[in-house]
């Protein structure tokens, strides 16, 4: 039996190729070789430290150490586990997942599901809202610039690669946790389809729901009843609470 001095290994005579031994652990291969068994450690400084392989450079490390992560998330619509949001993801919007077949029809599911997500809307290039003449604009373009990272501004087509990015960039990682493990309830998307919402007092809502609505006179904007996006509203009554001491709902 061939033993590696440099790490004890007997892999010259295990399950490894010559190519595969030269290639992935150049070290050994040179030392079962009887040649210097420092060979290696500049060229391949990078090692995995849960399996000793060693890798030219950190990023060819990082995507190794990537396959010895657990699989744990899933795919959002056909539950199938990944190693990664990021991963999930991508099955998703390949459009071959059996909950959303057909990469338009998934990325778009996607979009909304990061859209209807609290806060989700921060992550849209372009979100989809109410326009001043009561249409609906914004929303998912086939074109691209679906999504944006608020840290450098860079816009992705597709929520992977935005996922991708954050992943990468530590700078562009904080605070951006876009929650993929949410469970799609619909194959379908209905983008015309968005809850509003009337921000208002405690007192008012109580009148309102013994009176209906009634137009302002003196509203900023002029008569009118204003509705506001869910995340909106929830601030307004937040805001309002902690301003006032009412109990804040956001209904
Ligand atoms: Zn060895
Ligand atoms: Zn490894
Ligand atoms: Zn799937
Ligand atoms: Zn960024």
């Amino acid at each position: 039996m061939v033993y590696c001095s440099d790490c004890g290994c007997d892999r010259a005579r295990r399950d490894f190729s010559t190519r595969q031994l030269k290639k992935e652990y150049p070290r050994c291969y040179v030392c079962t070789q009887g040649g210097d068994s420092s060979y290696g450690q500049e060229t391949f400084a990078f090692e995995c430290p849960e399996c000793s392989k060693r890798f030219a450079d950190a990023n060819s490390l990082a995507q190794h150490r990537h396959t010895h992560r657990a699989r744990s998330f899933p795919c959002p619509g056909c539950g199938e586990l990944y190693r990664g949001m990021t991963d999930a993801a991508m099955h998703f919007e390949s459009g071959s997942c059996n909950a959303c077949r057909g990469k338009d029809a998934a990325r778009r599911a996607a979009y909304d599901l990061v859209a209807n997500q609290p806060g989700g809307s921060r992550f849209l290039t372009n979100p989809r809202m109410l326009t001043y003449d009561g249409q609906v604009g914004g929303g998912y373009s086939d074109s691209g610039h679906n999504y944006q990272c608020h840290a450098c501004g860079k816009t992705f087509g597709q929520l992977s690669s935005f996922m991708q990015h954050t992943q990468n960039r530590p700078a562009c990682r904080d605070g951006q946790h876009v929650n993929a493990n949410l469970k799609l309830t619909h194959s379908t998307p209905q983008p015309e389809r968005l809850r509003f919402f009337h921000g208002t007092t405690w007192a008012k809502a109580c009148a309102i729901e013994q009176q209906g609505f009634v137009p302002s006179e003196s509203g900023c904007l002029g008569r009118g009843t204003y509705v506001a996006r869910q995340d909106k509203a929830r601030r307004f009554a937040e805001m309002r609470s902690v301003q006032t001491g009412e109990p804040g709902r956001r209904s």
